[in-house]
């Protein structure tokens, strides 16, 4: 990211859509990254996330806070920024089209260049897929949480065997989502912004 091109335009440059199936702490910290920095972004959730039975005391800079308030905030922050958030909508299938890929809900059919999975514990839309598993019969991922099939990230509870938490839900769609914006900039992406930025978008109501 050079330093005296704008937020703005470096959202101008991009022309690339990502369906994230699952809006838990994963799915939505993708879409959050994926908004934000201009690739066009629909999630699909059915609401079925395990924060709703949790409450944290462990999510480093937030002190505590119930599950499902922690989900309600998630949410408006991801609205707030226009991802296209389609609650109640379940994905029945994800295939490849040759273009990208094909996601159908039991109420429609969506094309998209990318698919980021944050299905929690249940991983049956990655296997459809084809996305190859570990030993420990997770969805095998890199660092940057692509799976074996290109274009198809896998993130949260769905890419480990036990050791489930929402700071690395929230991690692994991050790191998913930069990925993308890295492929389709050719250069590594960095979302860094300053204090300028809040100035900007949040004007005289910022905070101290
Ligand atoms: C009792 C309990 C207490 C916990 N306490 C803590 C704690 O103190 N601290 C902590 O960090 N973590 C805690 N956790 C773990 C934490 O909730 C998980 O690590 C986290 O929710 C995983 O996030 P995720 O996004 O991977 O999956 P999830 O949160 O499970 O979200 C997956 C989402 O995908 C949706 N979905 C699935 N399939 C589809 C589909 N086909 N179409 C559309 N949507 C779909 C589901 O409805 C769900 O909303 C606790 C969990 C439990 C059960």
């Amino acid at each position: 990211m050079s330093d005296d091109t704008t937020a703005d335009e470096r959202e101008d440059e991009l022309n690339a859509s990502v369906l994230v199936v699952g809006g838990g702490p994963a799915g939505l910290s993708a879409a959050l990254f994926a908004e934000k920095n201009g690739l066009e972004t629909t999630v699909f959730d059915t609401d079925e996330t395990w924060m709703h039975k949790a409450h944290l005391f462990n999510y480093l800079g937030i002190g505590s806070v119930g599950g499902s308030e922690f989900m309600a905030t998630a949410r408006q922050q991801v609205d707030d920024f226009g991802a296209d958030r389609h609650q109640g909508e379940a994905v029945t299938a994800v295939e490849e089209n040759g273009d990208g890929f094909t996601v159908e809900t039991e109420d429609d059919s969506y094309e998209a260049d990318y698919v980021v999975l944050a299905t929690g514990a249940n991983r049956d839309i990655a296997e459809d897929l084809g996305c190859e598993f570990t030993d420990e019969d997770v969805v095998d991922v890199d660092v940057d949480m692509e799976t074996s099939v290109e274009g198809v990230y896998a993130t949260g509870a769905m890419v480990r065997p036990e050791e489930w938490q929402a700071a690395i839900a929230v991690g692994d769609g991050a790191a998913a989502a930069l990925n993308i914006l890295s492929n389709e900039k050719g250069e590594y992406y960095h979302d860094f912004d300053v204090p300028a930025d809040a100035e900007r978008i949040f004007g005289e109501e910022l905070a101290e």
